[in-house]
């Protein structure tokens, strides 16, 4: 007896010390992580579905970015998307298994609705977020899935879809102040290598459109006031933009503006970085800003 204990007294204490070495490896890649490798949040300007498809300038831009934030960090484990094309009364989260894609746009190639992105979702981390969210109430839902403002970027960024995909809503009933301040909630689940995508348009009037023409006056006026208080962190001047003159003009409904609002409430005023600077169709600014990327 006393023979057959004590190997198993020294394999208990071999055990014991390489959990203890297991465990400080993964405190030290833990702390390593939270201190240099915080999740980036990035605005994307989306504009015509026909990205999804076309090698175009602005795609290149997208699947850059995804490089760069692969390379700077982790892969994420989830994406949170905000999206111009869901609005909603409430504040909603996808909480379904596998969300469907949604062929939200009307007159494209038929090659376009036969796309599919086949993230799947997260109903766990949608629970999560649903009870650490606490200014607003979030409802699950069930219905929606993945809406062209979010799969026609995702394809490109991240063609193989292996990352759980959720969609929060824009509350349509919330001012601009609350929708930065629900952007400031989302901030913590950047820890938790949770990536966070604001996809709309800092410009956006599709009544004015100029296929292949120069840039309007104004939209390139509403389009720099953006980037310079960006640049310089004055997020209460993007919050009241609508006192710009030009701000009806650049924006005649605001949901393609807002989630530019998530993104700035998730960033930890870190330096904005800007690529695809540039206005499509004349009215259309496809600028993207990614922050908590070291360059
Ligand atoms: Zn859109």
């Amino acid at each position: 007896m006393k023979d057959l204990k004590m190997p198993e007294k020294r394999n208990e204490k071999v055990k014991e010390k390489d959990q203890e070495n297991n465990q400080k490896r993964e405190e030290k890649d833990k702390k390593n992580k939270l201190t240099t490798n915080l999740m980036p949040v990035i605005f994307i300007g989306h504009g015509s579905p026909m990205n999804a498809i076309e090698n175009t300038g602005f795609t290149e831009g997208w699947r850059e970015i995804a490089k760069r934030i692969s390379k700077y960090t982790t892969l994420p484990k989830l994406i949170l998307c905000i999206s111009a094309h869901w609005e909603s009364e409430g504040t909603k989260v996808t909480a379904m298994e596998t969300p469907k894609t949604i062929h939200d746009f009307y007159g494209f190639p038929k090659e376009l609705y036969n796309m599919e992105y086949p993230a799947n979702g997260s109903p766990k981390l949608a629970k999560e977020i649903i009870a650490r969210i606490k200014r607003v109430e979030v409802t699950p839902d069930y219905d929606w899935g993945l809406d062209h403002g979010t799969w026609s970027v995702l394809h490109v960024m991240y063609p193989n879809a292996d990352i759980p995909v959720m969609q929060l809503s824009i509350n349509e009933d919330l001012p601009p102040e609350a929708h930065f301040a629900l952007g400031e909630e989302l901030n913590q689940f950047r820890r938790e290598e949770v990536l966070i995508i604001g996809s709309g348009n800092i410009v956006h009037n599709l009544m004015r459109l100029s296929p292949g023409g120069n840039a309007q006056k104004w939209a390139t006026e509403f389009n720099e006031f953006a980037r310079k208080n960006i640049k310089a962190k004055n997020y209460k001047a993007l919050i009241e933009y609508q006192k710009e003159p030009t701000a009806k003009l650049a924006n005649p409904t605001s949901e393609h503006y807002i989630p530019l609002l998530y993104t700035l409430g998730a960033t930890k005023y870190e330096d904005a970085i800007f690529f695809n600077e540039k206005i499509d169709y004349g009215t259309l600014s496809m600028r993207c800003v990614v922050w908590g990327l070291k360059n």
